[in-house]
Order: structure tokens, then C-alpha cells, then sequence
């Protein structure tokens, strides 16, 4: 039977500041089935499409991100937090609900002209994807899609994507923030 990705998604309320519910996807990620099912519907939509890369955010952007890379036979360009990465970066600064945090590239990673695909566990406000994709954009780097297992579809991130032209894939929706 395949799981449903939802009922393995654990909801913890208040975490990690009251008032938010955090979706806690590891609970996903230990189940064999559900694991597996989860890459698969990631990678179903770009199956035989020209994807040169794909860039995961950090850190749950990695764990699916990498799976997804190689399923479609590309390379991985980890998108990480400001100050971890060893080699030349670029940095985009994205606005947090208190204060501003700083994603960021190795220049060399993605080259003008190569198709990228973004991917992330979670889009809530959208401002974490958006600098992700703005980092490559800078590059010269062409979004083919942008893919989440969840989208809480009340804090219009999605929205704000598809504003801006870029086509967004989510699995799972939940409601509240
Ligand atoms: P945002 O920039 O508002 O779209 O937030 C997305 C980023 O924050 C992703 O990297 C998520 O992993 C994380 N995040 C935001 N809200 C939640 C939540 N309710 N549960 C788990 N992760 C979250």
C-alpha cells in the first residue's frame, strides 16, 4: 500500500515559537515507503526534461534535493546559510519575521545557460525560495520549476512564486501557519 505523505508528516504545535505549527518531515524521511513514494512524485513531473541541476536549500532542501539529483541524472548545487560554504560565494539577503538572514552559493556552481531546478521541504512566506532563486538567476542560471513536499498555502508563498512566472510543485497542503 503506498503511505499517505500527509498522515506522515508530524505536526508540532508551538515550535519553535508559539503560535507556529512546524512540520516535521523526519518522521517522513524514516519510513522506507514513504521516502521513496516522496522522491518519486519530486522527480515524476521532470522525468525526461533537460534539468542540468538541482539546487536544495538547506538543510532538509539537501536530504531531498540530493535524491531528487540523482534520480534525474544531475548534478547538486547546495544553497546554504550565510558562512558555510568554503569557496567563492554570491549572497542574497531575504527578510525573516524578525530580521534579515543571507542564503548563498559557490560562484562556480551553476553556469549561465544551465536549467535549474529549486527544491525545499517547506514554502510558507516564499522569501527563503526567492533568494535561492535569485542567487541563481544571478548566475545566469535558467528556474525550470521550484518543488516543496508541503506549501501552507495561507502564507501566499506559492502565490508569490507563480506571480513571478516560476511554475511551483507542492504534494501536501496544510492549513494555519
Ligand atoms: P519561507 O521563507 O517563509 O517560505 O519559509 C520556508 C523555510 O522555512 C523552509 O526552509 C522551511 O523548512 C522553513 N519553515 C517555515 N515554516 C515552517 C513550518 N511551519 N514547519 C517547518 N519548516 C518551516
Amino acid at each position: 500500500m503506498t503511505p499517505d505523505l500527509a498522515g506522515l508528516i508530524r505536526a508540532i504545535p508551538n515550535y519553535p515559537k508559539p503560535g507556529i505549527v512546524f512540520r516535521d518531515i523526519t518522521t517522513l524521511l524514516v519510513n522506507p515507503r514513504g521516502f521513496r513514494r516522496v522522491v518519486d512524485e519530486l522527480v515524476q513531473p521532470f522525468a525526461g526534461r533537460r534539468i542540468d541541476k538541482v539546487a536544495g536549500i538547506e538543510a532538509r532542501g539537501f536530504i531531498l534535493g540530493g535524491a531528487v539529483a540523482h534520480q534525474l541524472s544531475c548534478g547538486f548545487v547546495p544553497v546554504r546559510k550565510k558562512g558555510k560554504l568554503p569557496w567563492d560565494t554570491i549572497g542574497q539577503d531575504y527578510e525573516l519575521e524578525y530580521g534579515i538572514d543571507r542564503l548563498e552559493i559557490h560562484t562556480d556552481s551553476v553556469r549561465a545557460g544551465e536549467t535549474v531546478l529549486v527544491v525545499d521541504d517547506l514554502i510558507a512566506t516564499g522569501g527563503t525560495a526567492l533568494a535561492a532563486i535569485r542567487l541563481i538567476e544571478r548566475t545566469g542560471g535558467r528556474i525550470v520549476g521550484c518543488s516543496f513536499v508541503i506549501d501552507l498555502p495561507e502564507l501566499k508563498g506559492a502565490e508569490r512564486l507563480r506571480e513571478r512566472g516560476h511554475s511551483v510543485l507542492s504534494l501536501v497542503e496544510f492549513e494555519g501557519r
